[in-house]
């Protein structure tokens, strides 16, 4: 076969059976698994390191401070178990009031003692408090606007269970909910309606409600989840190719060229796509992929957050009980927790910046977002708190291989009807990653599971 007849450019490197474009947890954990079963590999990653949205950055304090992925939850059973591989330890959250600011007032979330959990993620933080808000505010709202909740009973009469699961998001969130309220109100029987729920909540302020809670599971990797993408990547050495931006790959009879931006070709047999599906457009594929692929993922919003740590002499918040988590409603800052590391003197306070006002804090210079983070820190812990020695963030909206964060947010519809179908492969042209898993999508344990299984369907074939 010609060169001209297998796609392949005559100074090309040798063929390998699969090119992985990406080096984020899917593009790893596809390579990893490919070459453990004697696949010749090659990963092009187009940033100087590994891990995409994994990002263990060392602070000029020489604090390794996570910019990226962080938290693992109950059910990212894949996750763990390469964790444990890796010989790498677990932390569990810091034990402490959470601190919940709702309309500019300041609740502690106390941990439930009899709960073998420890803890809440700050997202989990977040979501108790608007569930509390919102059902605060129909309380209010039916009892004091009684044409209102006529007008709507039908509405009122849904069963409360229906109505917690569509206004909380996350499964933590709404345990913790249950249990506050449980403690604060009584059982809420299932056959309990939302009328009945709000007529026994009214009158309650929200200091009540939010003085007990159940702790929930979540746990981070001592030292840092690079080292997980670094495990990975171990085996693969020379295989890795960082600073390597895939710019075109054409597809031939026998082969798929990919070339770089710099002009260098490689071939192989398949290529996996591991980027995320918002950037796969800014690579030219020959023949050009389905017209509704990119469609479909102009049509998701791309996520907007800019993650910011404060990093002080020493975690001050602990000595007064509080865990640093922290979940507020209103502001550019909602959610905080602390992300010291362990066996380190210093205290790292974590926190993110989302949605609109994430976009133009984006703009704006690093020393206004800090000042707005240590503002949020007064509101909620007050004015006498220490000067942090350093602030550091990551805007990922503008980090050009990301496009955006934390991940795609399909709309339930949209993703039964055809994003799922996104994660076919086109020919011997693959794709990975967070946004194509259908469990756990968008999260590290989706990265994980759609990296083995692009690797698992190559290998069959
Ligand atoms: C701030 C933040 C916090 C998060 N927190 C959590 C958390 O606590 N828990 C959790 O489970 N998940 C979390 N996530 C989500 C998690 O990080 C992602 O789901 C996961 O890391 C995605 O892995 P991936 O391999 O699919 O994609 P990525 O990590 O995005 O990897 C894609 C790789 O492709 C590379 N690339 C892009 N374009 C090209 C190109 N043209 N050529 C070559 N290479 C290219 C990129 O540089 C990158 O390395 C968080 C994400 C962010 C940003």
């Amino acid at each position: 076969m010609s060169d001209a007849q297998s796609g392949q450019d005559p100074a090309a490197q040798p063929m390998v059976d699969v090119i992985v474009v990406g080096a984020g947890l899917a593009g790893l954990c596809a390579a990893n698994s490919l070459q453990a079963r004697g696949r010749r590999v090659l990963v092009l990653e187009a940033r100087d390191r590994i891990g995409g949205r994994v990002y263990t950055r060392r602070t000029a304090s020489g604090e390794p401070v996570e910019m990226g992925a962080q938290w693992l939850n109950p059910g990212h059973d894949h996750m763990f178990a390469l964790v444990e591989r890796a010989g790498l330890e677990l932390v569990a959250p810091m034990l402490g009031d959470s601190a919940v600011m709702l309309e500019g007032r300041v609740a502690r979330v106390a941990p439930d003692p009899d709960s073998k959990r420890t803890g809440m993620t700050p997202f989990e933080v977040a979501d108790l408090g608007q569930g509390l808000l919102r059902l605060h505010h129909l309380s209010d709202r039916v009892n004091d606007n009684e044409p209102w909740a006529e007008a709507n009973s039908a509405w009122l009469g849904q069963p409360f269970d229906r109505w917690m699961r569509s206004n909380l998001r996350t499964p933590g969130g709404k345990a913790a909910f249950q249990h506050v309220l449980g403690r604060a109100v009584g059982l809420i029987s299932p056959e309990s309606t939302l009328i009945e729920t709000l007529h026994r909540v009214a009158g309650r302020d929200l200091d009540s409600l939010a003085a007990v809670n159940a702790g929930l599971q979540q746990r981070r990797v001592k030292g840092g989840m690079a080292q997980v993408c670094e495990f990975l990547a171990e085996p693969l050495a020379d295989q890795v190719h960082l600073g390597a931006v895939v710019a075109s790959v054409t597809v031939g009879d026998a082969a798929i060229t990919v070339t770089t931006a710099e002009g260098e070709s490689f071939t192989a047999r398949d290529v996996i796509v591991a980027v995320p599906p918002r950037v796969v457009d800014a690579i030219t594929f020959e023949p050009a992929l389905p017209e509704w692929r990119s469609d479909l993922v102009r049509e998701v919003p791309p996520g907007n957050v800019i993650k910011a740590a404060l990093i002080y002499d020493t975690p001050w918040w602990r000595e007064r009980g509080m865990s640093g988590q922290v979940g507020t409603d209103a502001g550019p800052l909602r959610v905080m927790s602390d992300s010291s590391n362990v066996g380190s003197t210093l205290g790292v306070l974590t926190g993110f910046f989302e949605g609109p006002e994430a976009s133009g804090l984006g703009r704006w210079t690093v020393s206004l977002r800090e000042r707005t983070f240590t503002d949020t820190v007064h509101t909620v812990f007050g004015a006498d708190v220490p000067t942090p020695l350093e602030y550091v963030d990551v805007d990922w909206s503008s980090e050009r291989f990301t496009g955006g964060c934390h991940g795609a947010h399909f709309a339930p519809s949209v993703w039964t009807a055809v994003a799922s179908s996104l994660g076919a492969p086109e020919g011997h042209v693959h794709f990975a990653g967070a946004e194509y898993a259908s469990r756990f999508t968008g999260y590290l344990e989706g990265a994980l599971r759609s990296g083995k299984e692009v690797a698992d369907r190559i290998t069959k074939r």
